[in-house]
C-alpha cells in the first residue's frame, strides 16, 4: 500500500509530491563549469538524454530552475500511452504519407516499450498497473467514429483495437452515465510519474552527469567554440547544448524559442481513497486508463490505493482567477461525470504546463541557425513516453549514433513561429471555446 506524506506539503503540492519522500534538491551551479554537453531541463527529455550521453562517455551536465520533477514530469497524469501530436492518424497520413506516419506510430509504441524496460531493469516500483487505455464516447455519434477508427487502425496500422459497446462497459466497470461505448487501445500503462523521474534522475547521476537545481538558465550565447549558458551564480561553457524545457520553456533563453511554443494548462484532481461501496454505487471498479472523446478531453483513472485521478486540459491564463475558475470547472465536470462521486473530497488538485506548437507535433532535433543546440520539446501533452524516447534519440543525434533522418518526420520539423505570438493565448481562447462549443 502506498505511504503518503502529510508531514510536509512541497512546490507542487501534488499526489506525486507526497508519495515520495523529500525530492532531492541538486546543489546549484555557483562558478564557471566547463562540459561537452550542457542539458536546460531536468524532466524525462533533458534526463533521458543525459543518461544516455553520460553512459556514452560524454561529459554532461543537467541545469534546473528548480528540482527534478519540477515541470510537468512531475505532475502528469502517470498515462504512460500513445500521443505527442494533436494530428490524428488520418491527418498524419495526409500530411506525411502512410510510411511515415506507421513509422511515427512504432515510434510511439517503442517510447513506451522503453519506459516499461528502464523500470523492469532498474528494479523500479513506480506503481505501475494496468493494460492499454481506453477512449470513452462522451455522445452516440462518438462511438459510431471509434467503431470507424477501430477499423482504420486495424487497416492501416495493424493496430487490434478493442471495441466495447456500453453493455460491455457496465459489465467491466467503466460506469458513467455520459459514455456511450469504448475503443480500447492495447498500448501503454499506468505509472507514478514522479518515482520515474526521480529513478531516472538517479541513473544520471550513477552515471557520473551532473545535475544543477536552482540554476535557471537565463542566457545562451555563443563564446569562440562552444555555447556559453548563464545562470544566477555561474556559466557553464559547452560544445553542445540540448533545449529541454517544453512547456516550462523560458522564451529568450534562446532567443530562437520566442513565439515557437504555447505553454497551455492541465489540471489533475486527485480524490481521498473510494470504498468498495461507493466504487459499486458509481459502477466504476477498472483501474484502466481512460480519457473521453471530448477535444478538451478529461482523462482518469483508479490508482492502486483507490484514488481516483481526474484530469481536465483548458486552462490557457496562469493568473489567480484564471486557476481557480479551471478548478471550478474541472471539479464540476468530475461531478457531472460521476454523479455517485459528488460528495467524495478532492484531497490533491493541483497543475502543470504541456507544450504545443504550432504544427501540432513535437520537435526533436539540431535548431536551425544554431549549430550545436538541440530540442527536444512539444509532446501536446503526451509526454512521458515521447519525452523519454525523444531525450534518447537526441543523445543519438549528438553523438552521431543517428541521423536527423531516421527520425520519423513528424518529428523533425522545426517549431515555426506563430503568427502575432503576443497573441497566442488570445487567439487559443477563441479556439477553446469553439472547441467547448463542438463537445457538447
Ligand atoms: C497536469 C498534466 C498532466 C499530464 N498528463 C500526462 C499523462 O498522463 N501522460 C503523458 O504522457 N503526459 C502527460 N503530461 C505531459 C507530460 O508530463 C510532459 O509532456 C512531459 O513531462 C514533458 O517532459 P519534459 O522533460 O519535456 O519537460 P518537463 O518535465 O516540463 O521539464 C522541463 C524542465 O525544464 C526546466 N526549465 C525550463 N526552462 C529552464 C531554464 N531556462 N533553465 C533551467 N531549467 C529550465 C523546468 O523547470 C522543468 O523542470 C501531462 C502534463 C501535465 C502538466
Amino acid at each position: 500500500m502506498l505511504q503518503l506524506r502529510t508531514d510536509v506539503r512541497k512546490t507542487i503540492d501534488s499526489y506525486w509530491e507526497a508519495s515520495i519522500s523529500q525530492p532531492r534538491q541538486d546543489k546549484q551551479l555557483i562558478g564557471n563549469a566547463l562540459f561537452d554537453v550542457a542539458v536546460i531541463g531536468g524532466g524525462f527529455a533533458g534526463l533521458s538524454a543525459a543518461m544516455k550521453l553520460t553512459q556514452a562517455g560524454v561529459s554532461v551536465c543537467v541545469l534546473e530552475a528548480e528540482h527534478v520533477g519540477y515541470g510537468a514530469s512531475g505532475r502528469n497524469g502517470g498515462f504512460c500511452c500513445l500521443g505527442g501530436t494533436k494530428l490524428d492518424e488520418r491527418q498524419l497520413i495526409r500530411k506525411y504519407g502512410l510510411e511515415e506516419a506507421r513509422k511515427f506510430m512504432a515510434y510511439q509504441v517503442a517510447g513506451i516499450n522503453l519506459v516499461a524496460q528502464r523500470l523492469e531493469s532498474w528494479g523500479i516500483d513506480a506503481d505501475r498497473h494496468s493494460q492499454g487505455e481506453i477512449s470513452l464516447a462522451h455522445r452516440q455519434k462518438d462511438f459510431s467514429s471509434l467503431k470507424s477508427d477501430a477499423e482504420f487502425l486495424k487497416e492501416h496500422f495493424g493496430i487490434n483495437a478493442r471495441v466495447l459497446t456500453k453493455a460491455d462497459l457496465d459489465a467491466e466497470g467503466y460506469g458513467g452515465p455520459g459514455f456511450f461505448g469504448g475503443l480500447h487501445m492495447p498500448y501503454g500503462f499506468a505509472l507514478n510519474p514522479m518515482k520515474y523521474v526521480q529513478a531516472l534522475a538517479g541513473q544520471v547521476r550513477n552515471a557520473g552527469g551532473k545535475i544543477f537545481g536552482k540554476s535557471a538558465v537565463t542566457d545562451l550565447s555563443r563564446d569562440g567554440d562552444r555555447w556559453c549558458l548563464e545562470t544566477k551564480h555561474g556559466f557553464v561553457r559547452a560544445k553542445k547544448v540540448v533545449l529541454a524545457g517544453n512547456g516550462y520553456a523560458r522564451e529568450d533563453a534562446p532567443k530562437w524559442l520566442h513565439g515557437r511554443t504555447l505553454p497551455v494548462m492541465s489540471s489533475i484532481q486527485v480524490t481521498r481513497p473510494l470504498s468498495d461501496d461507493e466504487l459499486a454505487a458509481q459502477g466504476w471498479t477498472s483501474n484502466t486508463m481512460a480519457a473521453d472523446t471530448r477535444i478538451l478531453l478529461h482523462y482518469f483513472r483508479l490508482m492502486p490505493d483507490r484514488r481516483f485521478l481526474f484530469g481536465t486540459r483548458g486552462g490557457i491564463f496562469e493568473n489567480a482567477p484564471a486557476l481557480a475558475a479551471m478548478r471550478k470547472r474541472a471539479r464540476a465536470d468530475f461531478q457531472s461525470m460521476f454523479p455517485a462521486w459528488a460528495g467524495v473530497e478532492t484531497e490533491f488538485n493541483w497543475y502543470g504546463h504541456v507544450c504545443l506548437a504550432r504544427a501540432l507535433t513535437p520537435f526533436v532535433g539540431e535548431v536551425p541557425g544554431m549549430e550545436g543546440v538541440f530540442a527536444a520539446m512539444g509532446w501536446h501533452g503526451s509526454g512521458i513516453a515521447m519525452a523519454s524516447i525523444s531525450g534518447e534519440k537526441i543523445a543519438g543525434l549528438i553523438t552521431g549514433a543517428i541521423r536527423p533522418q531516421d527520425l520519423p518526420k513528424p518529428l523533425q520539423q522545426p517549431f515555426r513561429k506563430f503568427p502575432f505570438p503576443a497573441f497566442r493565448r488570445v487567439y487559443l481562447q477563441g479556439a477553446y471555446w469553439l472547441y467547448g462549443w463542438k463537445d457538447r
